[in-house]
């Protein structure tokens, strides 16, 4: 099977052996779990519970507010201890529901009816979706029932499975394919059906052959599925890369895969379609990799969403002697911790614990104007520009070469011989250039 790809990336180091071979793990209840109440891109979701109050697992403890947000899922039995601002994996505080579980934490849950996936209806699986509180397991968080509802005059053709998991040591996706396959393939044609699209692709890197070998058996006899193998290279993973590789067509600036006529779903997102339709469950759990040199037992996770990330580190060991940064995500697009109190939440895919040896700590020099960050840039764009622009306060010039395009997928910074934080620059002033624009459509 030839490998298709894109132009630009980079190749970073993997180290994925250190957790690609074990097998998932499920995590116990912790003390006590923090849920913030945006989880998700768009509104936060509105608490229905109050401190004092008893809940189950599973128990819907906040409705969505409006199209764009998810609901929340207590994800222990226990009591609400109280609601207010607490510590995420974002770097800010934000409003949450702390919940002190019983000890009794398995003996109750809530699950949804399940629902036949040969005679469900499109509608009724969004619906499902939306009530399961499941978003995008790929990072955005976006809730995917309104992926899944496209407006009327987009024409959706193919549904792709993004397999790639190209960020370094993250290994969850590449075992869910290998323990899971058959709820993957399930939720696939939930997602096909829902859409009306007869053409499904997994799109998977080349460095993951066991997970090609199985998926593309299983489909062997599937109608209109089929797996495509991906050249490995960072950021295959990102929408626009992936669309690129699999079906030739460009998604143009400011447009979205649909506009191309593709949706994108992760691994995660289409087993927990397949979870919530089939076996009725809302989304409680994140699948996560934890992983470094920096951690004694990698390991691969199914934990309760809102665990704080200090529990899960003693539960795989603790760190080593030399360990000194621990990341929320992969290392490429990830939030460095400040504080371990933070909670997992429904899309965090992975917690890295780093040494010495795998953060380069080196100055910062002058830009050489060698280009390589423009040569990297999978989106043709300028990240030195980019970044000059912001230092300089010159949003409007930023605005102009396209800042807002910027998937912040870090390939400029990767490459720059000078060390410049290019993608820390670049998000500030995406920050300001959408704050103008925001401003602009207010007046
Ligand atoms: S972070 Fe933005 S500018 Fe840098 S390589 Fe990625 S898309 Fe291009
Ligand atoms: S890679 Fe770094 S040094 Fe080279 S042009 Fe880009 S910002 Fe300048």
């Amino acid at each position: 099977m030839s490998s298709k790809t894109f132009r630009g990336g980079v190749h970073p180091k993997k180290y994925k052996e250190l957790a690609e071979h074990i097998a998932f793990e499920y995590f116990p209840a912790p003390d006590e779990i923090i849920l913030p109440l945006s989880q998700h891109l768009g509104k936060e979701a509105k608490p229905l519970i109050k401190k004092g109050d008893e809940v189950i697992l599973g128990q819907l403890v906040a409705q969505a507010d409006g199209f764009i947000s998810a609901p929340i899922h207590s994800s222990v039995n226990g009591k609400v201890l109280s609601i207010g601002k607490e510590v995420t994996p974002l770097g800010f505080p934000k409003d949450s529901i702390v919940i002190k579980a019983s000890e009794n934490s398995v003996d109750k849950r809530f699950t949804f009816p399940p629902l036949d996936p040969e005679t469900i209806t499109p509608d009724e699986i969004r619906q499902r979706v939306a009530e399961a509180g499941i978003v995008g397991q790929g990072g955005a968080a976006f809730p995917t029932y309104v992926k899944l509802s496209p407006p009327e005059d987009k024409v959706i053709d193919v549904v792709i499975i993004n397999g790639c998991e190209c960020e370094p040591y993250l290994t969850r996706d590449y075992r869910l394919m290998i323990e899971r396959p058959d709820d993957l393939i399930s939720g696939l044609k939930l997602i096909m059906k829902t859409l009306g699209v007869k053409r499904g692709v997994i799109g998977i890197e080349d460095n993951k052959p066991e997970a090609i070998k199985i998926l593309s058996h299983k489909v062997e006899y599937e109608e209109g599925i089929e797996v495509v193998s991906l050249k490995t290279k960072y950021p295959q993973g990102a929408e626009k890369m992936l669309i690129k590789a699999v079906t030739g067509k460009e998604v143009p600036p400011g447009k979205l895969p649909m506009d191309v006529g593709a949706v994108i779903q992760n691994i995660g997102t289409a087993i927990a379609i397949h979870d919530a339709v089939v076996k009725g469950e809302p989304l409680t759990r994140a699948a996560l990799t934890v992983s470094g040199l920096g951690i004694r037992q990698p390991k691969n996770l199914y934990v309760p969403v809102g665990t704080p990330i200090q529990n899960i580190i003693e539960f795989c060991g603790g760190v080593t002697e030399d360990a000194v940064k621990i990341i929320v995500g992969g290392p490429m697009m990830g939030i460095a911790q400040y504080n371990l109190q933070a909670p997992v939440m429904k899309a965090t895919s992975g917690i890295l614990v780093l040494t010495k040896k795998e953060v380069t700590e080196s100055e910062e020099t002058p830009c050489l104007r060698c280009g390589q960050c423009v040569d990297a840039c999978p989106l043709n764009l300028m990240p030195t520009k980019l970044a000059r622009y912001t230092q300089l306060k010159r949003y409007e010039d930023a605005e102009g070469i396209g800042i807002t395009v910027c998937m912040e997928c870090g390939t400029c910074a990767f490459t720059c011989p000078a060390n410049i934080p290019l993608v820390q620059w670049i998000r500030l002033g995406k920050q300001k250039v959408l704050q103008m624009q925001k401003e602009r459509a207010e007046k």
